[in-house]
């Protein structure tokens, strides 16, 4: 198979997703009062309504409607005032009711939009965009100053509930084939769920992935759902076709279901490319079907050939009265938003200076958020000043550390943001070098210890005295009078060398910018 970067120099992809959230921070079902609880005993929490019992009538959850346009709100989205709910048929023993709870054309939250930033390695999937000037537009995306910004129009997001769980008793991996029995625990059945859709706006894996990132933190932020792949409560499932590059008409897609990680989604879609192009380009034809993402295999399976609308039988349902959002209503909602990633960036470039590079890049995750904000806190006065180097070292180092340790939280270790501004403070004071505070930081998680004590015990002070360096110097220059001769004869080169002479005879205390600035100076004249 090519490569994909070898298949979207002909072929451009074109994607779209469907985002799953449980709503998982509220305390009841979407139709019933049955407590809503992960890893509960079997059945424990269900009632006539979600199992479906006949005469049970269903009552729609209100804190469950505001999260819906909440998640309107901060994505941009029209809410439709008047809505309805519609049964999709449904027959499997996880939904006792035999049909699912969902909405129908109109959702309660329509036509809205994300902007993605896009750089570095990332940036590299999409072609072209390099070719424009920095605010040229092409199609939906914008040239920025270090990669390009995507228009993602979002169609919309609809309310449903979600279904129980089968257990398969006897066969291989708990999978049905080859099993003897099966369970069935309806305690997940009629848990409030939405369902985001995009619009087939995305061009490559990566802006899928940064996609479902950015809507991740979104949805963090409002405090709806916690989010966890892991445990299913928020998944996606990635559409995916290819045209020829030029070409305006879609090609046939197909649907990789249930992806539960965000490098599973990026990985499944861009073998979903290069399986296409193979096809195509041998003559073949795409089936729109469902495939299946297997990360172990390296490669995608068909899990069924699609069913058409009809299939499902909508209806409205007659259980439910249609609904009629008062403006009142979305107001009040809207007087709810917190301060959104976005909103967040754009306040870091204003009060603390940092580039829309570094600001857009602290709002992706919540570690880097929490310690950023910490430490600006703690830094007080000196807040803008050291915003930069607290950034850089969120970014850096405490992003590598969080990501060398898996699901850690990095909250909870020694590294207080107290230490965080004690380290950049002695940083901007040219106490130690940047390379010592590489060490510094490792240290202080190591040791639980402030980072002047750490500076103190390992004897780390840098050395910034003129007199001290200049006397070093001198030394360093006397004992290399040819190289000096070198120098001044146009291999200006040899400055590293100097340079590190110095070091060395200062055992790598002294202050690197101020060793190459008196060097400078005493070689020029
Ligand atoms: P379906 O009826 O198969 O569910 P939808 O029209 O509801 O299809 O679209 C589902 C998702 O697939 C949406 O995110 C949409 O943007 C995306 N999509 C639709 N057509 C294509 C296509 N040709 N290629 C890639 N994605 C597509
Ligand atoms: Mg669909
Ligand atoms: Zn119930």
């Amino acid at each position: 198979m090519k490569t994909m970067e070898e298949v979207l120099q002909d072929w451009e992809a074109v994607i779209g997703l469907e985002v799953h959230c449980e709503l998982t921070k509220l305390e009841t079902k979407m139709f019933c009062g049955c407590k809503l609880e992960f890893g509960a005993e079997p059945n424990t929490h269900t009632c006539p309504v979600c199992l479906g019992l006949p005469g049970a009538l269903p009552v729609p959850n209100r804190a469950a409607i505001q999260s819906i346009v909440l998640a309107g709100l901060a994505t941009n989205c029209d809410i439709e005032k008047h809505t309805m709910f519609y049964r999709k048929g449904y027959m499997y023993p996880d939904m006792a009711k035999n049909f699912q709870t969902t909405q129908g054309p109109k959702a309660f939250c329509m036509r809205g939009h994300l902007d993605l930033s896009v750089d570095g390695r990332g940036a590299q999937e999409r072609l072209f965009w390099s070719d424009l000037a920095e605010g040229e537009q092409s199609e939906n995306m914008t040239r920025t100053a270090d990669g390009y910004v995507a228009h993602v129009g979002i169609t919309r997001i609809h309310m449903e509930e979600d279904a129980g769980k089968m257990v398969h008793i006897g066969g291989g991996e708990g999978r049905i084939a080859g099993a003897t029995h099966s369970l069935v625990d309806y305690n997940r059945a009629g848990t409030p769920l939405i369902e985001l859709v995009t619009e087939p706006d995305l061009r490559t894996p990566e802006e899928a992935r940064l996609f479902m990132q950015k809507l991740r933190q979104i949805f963090l932020t409002l405090g709806i759902s916690d989010c966890s792949m892991e445990e299913g409560s928020l998944r996606a499932d990635g559409n995916v076709s290819l045209r020829r590059r030029g070409a305006k008409e879609f090609g046939t897609k197909t649907e990789l279901k249930n992806i539960n990680s965000f490098k599973n989604l990026h990985d499944g879609l861009a073998y979903e490319i290069c399986r296409q192009a193979e096809v195509l380009e041998e003559g073949g034809q795409i089936y729109q079907e469902t495939r299946h993402w297997d990360p172990s295999k390296k490669r995608t399976i068909v899990m069924r050939v699609k069913e058409t609308a009809d299939d499902y039988r909508m209806f409205p349902d007659p259980d439910l009265a249609p609904y009629d959002l008062t403006d009142e209503f979305i107001e009040s909602v809207r007087a709810k938003l917190p301060e959104l990633p976005d909103e967040r960036a754009a306040r870091y470039e204003r009060d603390f200076g940092l580039t829309p590079y570094d600001a857009r890049h602290l709002v992706e995750h919540r570690f880097t958020v929490e310690f950023f904000e910490a430490a600006c806190a703690a830094a007080g006065d000196r807040a803008r000043e050291l915003a930069k180097p607290l950034a850089n070292l969120a970014l850096n180092d405490i992003t590598a550390y969080v990501n060398a340790g898996e699901g850690i939280d990095f909250a909870s270790t020694p590294f207080t943001p107290e230490r965080g501004v004690a380290l950049v403070s002695l940083l901007a004071e040219d106490a130690i070098s940047s390379k010592q505070a590489k060490e510094v930081f490792a240290a202080v998680l190591d040791e639980d210890k402030d980072p002047a004590a750490i500076v103190e015990e390992r004897g780390m002070k840098q050395v910034s005295d003129t007199g001290a360096i200049e006397a070093v110097i001198d030394e360093v220059l006397a004992a290399n009078p040819d190289k000096v001769e070198q120098y001044k004869g146009g291999k200006t080169g040899l400055i590293g060398f100097f340079v590190g002479q110095c070091m060395k005879a200062m055992k790598g205390q002294g202050n690197p910018k101020l060793i190459n600035e008196l060097l400078a100076s005493k070689l020029n004249v």
